[in-house]
């Protein structure tokens, strides 16, 4: 019997304490045990070894693991989860941070930490609603620059395409970015149009051949300049959810998916559909995916792909009350029809991914009028067990989950080869998370920044216990872990000159799918952030609360001020703290 073995069985005798540790030397290696070890593919009852770097360096069934030695090995730190699954940690390819320029709508510090909570141990920010968008290399620096000593887990970021910023496009690409994403219709953001039917072949042939995606929100308008009197017609409630959901109907999405479709055997660029609302968009891709296939494409799913969200998954139109802006989105839920057919597509592994298009805002953006209240869902730190409870109620299993919540969106964003998936090589991002446990959603446990949720009060199924990014604890039975340690997915060099500070926990390099990123320039002195540093007041985590229970300072300055200030200018460091807005 290994020393090892004894080891384990001592574990599970002593107490149900989770957590052991051998004393350690300096940074030890990591046994992960679950009696539920969860990939995309399978489940079984075993572990996963991690080295000192963070990287999974073995899977191992429970026989195997007995057999391997160990008795050496003083430093190895054993984290046995039971009957808890061990799954690999959430990719969210859809999330809107909004920081710098929205703070108030969303932050790093308050989306890393829900994202945590929730099992993500990747997030990708979207370009837009911060100010400035990501839309230029310019731009990409302002918001790497503000999230990179708040994020809790890492960070990798979309572009932005809108009208004219081509020549942007390349040095993005450089940076780091996962691909770039536009619209084909008004986003709702004065500064990120969208782009017109006449700039999409500019836009193709820009990126044509590139390993990067293009994604678009993919509505177009309908009726446009077709607008008639109507002196008898009754003008329809707008605090009723039926007038926004005949506003948007499914043939904008199918128009617009018909559209891209058109471009896909022109250009050898991967599309990528982002939401889907309308189930009739899915053929309209695989019909196209199926010509990019037989043309010989080698790209993951023929570069042609598309996510849903949890939303789509969730809820259906005939159950949103009237004046209940908090459902509202773009596209919006359809009905309940639609809704199971999307569920049939997610058992048939026709769609390609899940993500959660965290898109949230203040209160005074919603409102009861489904015509003027803004558009987004905020649920970022539920997406693992919103999934995982209609998906069990549908009889799917976790490496469903798996499939959908990580391995999928890891290939989307090109981290297939370091995120998504337990395997050897890969960063240990791993989540222990208790399939049989449900937990109900209230504002007390909802750590994102505006506690609005359509999901308040619902009963899920399915809890995440613990989180692990690279091998570090972020997140545990109820509490974030302080330290911010995710890492910007980024090319440090090709964003930033090397005479740059680069703070430790950051990477010294990273490459994604493109192969010209070099390593960092390493021990460069970092700068201490002030102790009284003001712009903390909207990100300041619960425990860093003082002795009295309060975190200072609270108040928010009651003015708009991307008015009130000149926010075209690129935000310097100090001077950026002062744009967080506080409307
Ligand atoms: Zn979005």
């Amino acid at each position: 019997m290994s020393a090892l073995y004894i080891f384990i069985l001592a574990t599970f005798l002593v107490s149900d304490i989770s957590c052991r540790r051998f004393p350690v030397k300096n940074k030890s290696r990591q046994l992960f045990l679950s009696r539920r070890v969860v990939t995309d593919s399978r489940e079984f009852d075993g572990g996963v070894l991690v080295d000192e770097n963070g990287i999974i360096s073995g899977i191992f069934t429970r026989e195997s693991i007995d057999e391997l030695t160990f008795e050496d090995d003083y430093t190895l730190q054993v984290i046995d989860g039971g009957d808890w699954a061990l799954m690999a940690g959430v990719v969210d390819s859809h999330v809107h941070v909004n920081e710098p320029g929205r703070t108030s709508w969303e932050g790093y510090v308050t989306a890393t930490r829900a994202a945590a909570a929730g099992g993500i141990t990747t997030l990708v920010d979207m370009p837009l609603n911060s100010f400035p968008p990501t839309t230029s290399i310019e731009n990409l620096k302002v918001k790497a620059s503000t999230a990179r000593e708040e994020v809790y887990i890492d960070v990798a970021f979309w572009g932005g395409i809108i009208p004219g910023n081509e020549m942007e496009l390349q040095n993005m690409i450089e940076a780091g970015v996962i691909g770039f994403k536009g619209y084909l219709i008004d986003s709702g953001i004065t500064e990120f149009p969208n782009v017109e039917k006449d700039e999409l072949d500019n836009i193709f042939s820009t990126l044509n051949g590139s390993d990067v995606v293009i994604a678009f929100h993919t509505e177009l308008p309908i009726n446009a300049g077709n607008d008639t009197e109507c002196e008898n017609c009754e003008v329809p409630d707008p605090n009723l959810y039926s007038t926004y959901l005949a506003s948007h109907p499914p043939e904008m999405e199918l128009n617009a998916a018909s559209l891209l479709a058109s471009y896909i055997p022109k250009y050898d660029v991967h599309v990528h559909v982002v939401h889907v609302s309308a189930e009739g968009v899915i053929p309209i891709l695989e019909a196209a995916r199926e010509e990019r296939i037989k043309a010989g494409s080698k790209r993951w799913r023929g570069g042609v792909t598309a996510e849903t969200c949890h939303h789509y998954l969730t809820f259906s139109s005939e159950q949103i009350p009237p004046g209940h802006t908090e459902f509202k989105c773009s596209p919006p839920i359809r009905n309940i029809t639609n809704k199971q057919r999307l569920w049939e597509y997610i058992k048939e592994r026709r769609i390609d991914l899940i993500a959660s298009d965290h898109s949230p805002s203040i209160a005074t953006l919603k409102g009861p009028n489904f015509m003027t209240a803004w558009g987004g869902i905020a649920s970022v730190q539920f997406g693992l067990s919103l999934f995982w409870t209609e998906a069990k109620a549908r009889g799917l299993s976790l490496s469903t989950v798996s499939h959908y919540l990580s391995s999928g969106p890891a290939h989307l964003c090109g981290l297939q080869n370091r995120k998504g998936t337990l395997k050897p090589g890969l960063d240990a991002d791993i989540v222990f998370f208790d399939p049989e446990a449900s937990f109900v959603v209230t504002p007390d446990i909802i750590l994102y920044k505006n506690k609005l949720s359509p999901y308040m009060y619902r009963v899920l199924t399915g809890k995440v216990m613990k989180t692990y990014v690279r091998g570090q604890l972020v997140y545990t039975d109820g509490i974030v872990i302080y330290k911010p340690q995710g890492h910007l997915l980024i090319n440090y060099k090709a964003l930033f000159n090397t005479t740059t500070a680069i703070t430790p926990h950051e990477p010294q390099e990273f490459q994604l799918r493109n192969n010209n990123m070099l390593p960092i320039a390493t021990n460069i002195a970092v700068p201490t952030k002030s102790q009284g540093d003001l712009q903390r007041n909207d990100n300041v985590p619960p425990n860093t609360r003082n002795s009295a229970g309060l975190i200072k300072p609270q108040g928010q300055l009651l003015i708009n001020d991307n008015l009130l200030f000149d926010t075209t200018t690129s935000y310097p460091i100090m001077s950026r703290r002062l744009f967080r807005t506080y409307l």
